[in-house]
């Protein structure tokens, strides 16, 4: 049906996918694969790798010497890796090349004595901290300010004459520009040196740009991930502003979340569907199916 279209660029980036295919790549040569905490913040792709036998663990100290622990995208701090080496485990690093190149300038410039500053989210609103910025933090030898919101920036204590700035890679890029201009201004006024590593991910700008011009011309969006995942959450964000949006969890609720939003399908209703970084391409497939047999079935003449 050409009324129900899939966002051009939408789904599973290189970093995940790279990251599932190695756990999945593995279960050949290797009895026990086993993922150091879930590869993405989505359920279905974490139960099609369990169902493949794949174990997620969350301890470090639960992982035995026979397993073959695959390190997500979202990248590690560096006691991680000690653990591992230390204890004759084997591993496979799939930190994410955009993750591990903040990594090494965090470790670089904290080095050369710049003060670091990341920016995302620490769990200020959430009360929990991204994986990647609990990773990112283990690189830098002094202790890093941490950034969420405008309002963290009231309160920067920099007692260094320089900064080293950066960003988590699926920050919302407006708030981090907001953010960075302050930063920027602060500095100056303060004559300090200012280093502006602005790290949003390629994949993620690319994801947002395309499904917002998908959803400038549809009815009716729906955005597919885990509400736990912070890229989909921002891309549910963005695309809302445009079009009526469902945003789901499960592709199969799509009927439920339709009578909670009291939105009816018609034949002639323009349908877009996109999803973040962490959903498999093939669920956004599914769900167009699902979506033309309702629709086939209910409101064809
Ligand atoms: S969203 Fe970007 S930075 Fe994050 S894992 Fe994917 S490619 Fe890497």
């Amino acid at each position: 049906m050409e009324n129900i279209v899939i966002s051009k660029v939408c789904g599973l980036c290189a970093g995940c996918n790279f990251a599932i295919l190695t756990a999945t790549k593995n279960l050949q040569n290797h009895k026990k694969v086993t993922l150091f905490k879930e590869i993405v913040h989505n359920d279905n792709v974490n139960k099609m790798l369990k169902e493949k036998g794949v174990s997620i663990k969350d301890d470090l100290n639960q992982i035995k010497k026979d397993e073959l622990i695959i390190l997500r995208a979202h990248g590690e701090p560096p006691e991680t890796y000690d653990y591992l080496k230390k204890n004759g485990i084997d591993f496979v690093d799939c930190t994410c090349i955009n993750v591990k190149k903040i990594h090494e300038e965090i470790e670089k410039f904290s080095k050369d004595g710049y003060m670091v500053i990341i920016i995302g989210k620490y769990g200020k609103t959430s009360g929990i901290m991204h994986p990647e910025i609990a990773g990112s933090v283990g690189y830098s030898t002094t202790k890093p300010i941490l950034v969420e919101d405008e309002d963290d920036l009231n309160k920067l204590n920099i007692n260094l004459n320089k900064v080293y700035v950066t960003c988590q890679t699926t920050f919302n890029e407006a708030k981090a520009d907001k953010i960075l201009e302050k930063i920027k201004a602060f500095c100056e006024e303060n004559n300090i040196l200012c280093v502006i590593n602005k790290s949003i991910c390629n994949a993620q700008k690319q994801i947002n740009i395309y499904s917002a011009k998908l959803a400038k011309t549809s009815d009716l969006m729906f955005v597919v991930g885990g509400k736990k995942s912070s890229n989909t959450i921002e891309l549910f964000n963005n695309v809302s502003s445009y079009a009526p949006t469902i945003f789901l969890e499960d592709i199969n609720d799509f009927k439920t979340e339709l009578k909670k939003n009291n939105i009816k399908l018609s034949k002639d209703m323009k349908i877009g569907i996109t999803a973040g970084a962490s959903t498999m391409k093939s669920e956004l497939e599914e769900l167009k199916k699902l979506l033309e047999n309702e629709i086939g079935e209910k409101y064809d003449d």
